[in-house]
């Protein structure tokens, strides 16, 4: 089907030298199981990394599919991570909502190795509401790149994986209604007004940002499932949100959380930035999440790095796979050394109480040095003792 894909399965298939004893697959697979496995799985999220490693600029990808999928397949087939990021931006998820002559004024390209920016899309929340009421997405979708990039480009890698014979798997990630919800009209907008708006009319564009979530979750079964996606990542917002509107908004990504599990086996939710405990908690209770992707802990928490990952592996004990490590500040920022001692530390802290993933809480800055990158993939295929919960 895809020329591309046919090049990387002839290159690769039946020729790559083994690691560990275990596939990609069966050692991801097995950790979200809660299975004993014989390597920790690494699998940090590429994402705008792999396109840099791979030697193309933003502006050169950002209309080419084969591209895309070519950066993704290559530093699979050079790193050897067990599992495959799909490439994601900002313009996939939001675009759709967005007639095609004003695209411009809302995403700003900067330099090549720099991440997509955008402007929000709704200043007050009766606007924000005014964009699912008046089914904006609909409208707008024909020409967006969810169809004409996002899409063919997941295409492309699972029928690599297919190809593949399922040795390594492909993540799909998917916004869920919180992530659209503040993504809109910006996180701290949103925040704001599930303190100071009417708890009704919040509650009310929630529900539109669930409908229309649940609505790409079809699309995602036939689209995805249908093409042997099985490990799907939910891009989770409320990523600041206390108790108290976890209480109160919590519903919607609790029910979308639920429907993509049925769809996905191997679903796992991203929660990046400062997180509450309450919110670690509430992810162990919704039915069907598998893993979570955590990050860092709450300012007012002192904890320090260790403790954090023994607090939340605790937490998840017989119930959820832990995915951190290291930070994705450190994994920029930071020495070769640093980044192996941090991910030593975060799989001593969880694997007496349950399984790791070594996957830094966000997306690999893309100025990440490669050094780092490598110094996390080896450090989790050091050999252990015993590489089980
Ligand atoms: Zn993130």
């Amino acid at each position: 089907m895809s020329e591309i894909v046919d090049r990387w399965v002839e290159r690769l298939k039946g020729k790559l030298p083994p690691v560990g004893e275990m596939t990609h697959w069966e050692r991801m697979a097995a950790a979200f199981d809660l299975r004993a496995t014989d390597l920790v799985p690494v699998a940090p999220e590429l994402d705008y990394w792999q396109i840099t490693y791979a030697g193309y600029s933003h502006q050169e990808i950002y209309n080419d599919v084969d591209k895309t999928t070519d950066a993704c397949l290559k530093t699979w087939a050079d790193l050897r991570a067990d599992a495959i990021w799909m490439y994601v931006d900002i313009s996939h998820q939001i675009e759709n909502f967005i007639p095609a002559e004003k695209r411009a004024q809302h995403f700003v390209h900067r330099g090549d190795q720099d991440y997509l920016l955008f402007k929000p899309l709704a200043k007050t929340l009766d606007e924000a509401i005014a964009l699912y009421e008046t089914r904006a997405f609909e409208q707008h979708i024909a020409d967006s790149r969810a169809v004409t990039h996002y899409t063919p480009h997941m295409l492309q890698l699972l029928e690599f994986q297919e190809k593949m014979d399922r040795v390594v798997p492909v993540i799909v990630g998917i916004g869920t209604p919180s992530n659209y919800a503040e993504t809109l009209v910006e996180v701290q907008q949103f925040v704001r007004w599930t303190v100071t708006e009417p708890k009704s009319k919040v509650q009310h564009y929630l529900d539109l940002a669930l409908a229309e979530r649940m609505g790409a979750l079809d699309f995602y079964a036939e689209f995805a499932a249908r093409n042997g996606c099985q490990f799907c990542c939910l891009f989770g917002g409320a990523r600041t949100w206390g108790p108290k509107q976890l209480a109160e908004f919590g519903e919607a990504d609790r029910i979308f959380a639920e429907k993509a599990a049925r769809i996905f086996p191997y679903t796992f939710w991203h929660i990046c930035g400062h997180n509450l405990p309450e919110a670690m908690q509430a992810l162990t209770e919704w039915k069907g999440l598998k893993a979570v992707q955590y990050d860092m802990p709450y300012y007012s928490q002192r904890l320090s790095y260790p403790e954090w990952f023994e607090h939340v592996a605790r937490l998840f004990a017989g119930k959820r796979c832990a995915m951190n490590a290291p930070t994705t500040q450190l994994a920029c920022h930071g020495t070769a050394e640093e980044v192996r001692t941090m991910v030593r530390d975060f799989i001593e802290a969880t694997l007496p109480h349950t399984t790791a993933v070594v996957m830094p809480g966000c997306e690999i800055d893309s100025y990440s040095p490669l050094e780092n990158v490598q110094a996390m993939i080896d450090a989790a295929r050091e050999k252990r003792p015993s590489a089980r919960a």
